[in-house]
């Protein structure tokens, strides 16, 4: 299912290698996909090349920009089919992974996946911010990872209280996200967090990406998250 050569050739710039082992983990995942994809709707993207490019090679991008330590706990938010959660988990099985959504469908996808591949990991059904107040997961996390899941106000108060004081909240958005980051700065500041590192680049030719590094640098005030109407109503400023 995966182009391996495009796979490769996207990924080796930045100085990523896939192993075989792991390169027949993620086919799998991308075999999964495409067939669970035709009876319930996990993503619009489904030619294997684009599948290859803009998911997996994507995902697998984070690794460019940060050694994530072995043993590293993240928590994956708003997960959806598992990306980048599930892609980090079948590159590097030694990171535990938690992934979390909303839409319990798209967990039991993981879960599938997750079996299917001899691989371990924890799914939560729940809302980000009804997660975050609870003591099992409220900054017990070395990263929180979020791949289009709302805008930076609202995601940094979803994800910044999973993290643990020193760990990082890893924003992976589009290019055109300037005004967000500025917006947003207000926002991190009070959940504890500061930008650590701003990285704009190229996936392949005019495909730019970005992903933002917010270092928690403070716990969070326990007023954070607020309820989801408020957060909704009122993102933080
Ligand atoms: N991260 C995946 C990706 O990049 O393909 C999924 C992106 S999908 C557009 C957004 C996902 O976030 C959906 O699966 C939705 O259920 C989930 N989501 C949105 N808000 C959420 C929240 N507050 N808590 C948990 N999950 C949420």
């Amino acid at each position: 299912m995966l182009n391996r050569n495009l796979l490769t050739e996207t990924i080796e710039k930045f100085g990523i290698y896939v192993s075989d082992e792991a390169f027949l983990r993620l086919d799998k995942y991308a075999e999964m996909l495409i067939e669970t994809n035709k009876s319930f709707n996990l993503t619009a993207i489904t030619e294997p090349d684009d599948v290859t490019v803009k998911h997996f090679a994507d995902c697998l991008s984070i690794f460019a920009f940060e050694e994530i330590p072995q043993g590293a706990k993240i928590i994956d938010v708003g997960t959806g089919a598992g990306f980048p959660g599930l892609v980090i988990k079948l590159y590097r099985p030694d990171i535990n992974i938690t992934f979390l959504d909303s839409t319990k469908k798209k967990l039991g996808f993981i879960e599938s996946v997750l079996n299917e591949t001899g691989m371990s990991g924890e799914t939560v059904h729940l809302r980000a911010e009804e997660a975050a107040v609870l003591s099992k997961y409220r900054e017990n996390f070395d990263y929180a990872t979020a791949r289009a899941v709302a805008s930076l106000p609202v995601l940094s108060e979803y994800c910044l209280p999973f993290v643990k004081v020193g760990g990082k909240f890893i924003s992976m958005k589009s290019a055109e996200s300037n005004e967000e980051l500025k917006e947003a700065r207000g926002a991190i500041k009070l959940l504890g967090g500061e930008i650590s590192n701003d990285n704009l680049f190229q996936l392949v030719e005019n495909m730019p990406r970005r992903i933002v590094f917010i270092k928690k640098k403070s716990q969070t005030p326990t007023r954070y998250p607020r309820k989801t109407a408020q957060i909704a109503k009122k993102p933080l400023k």
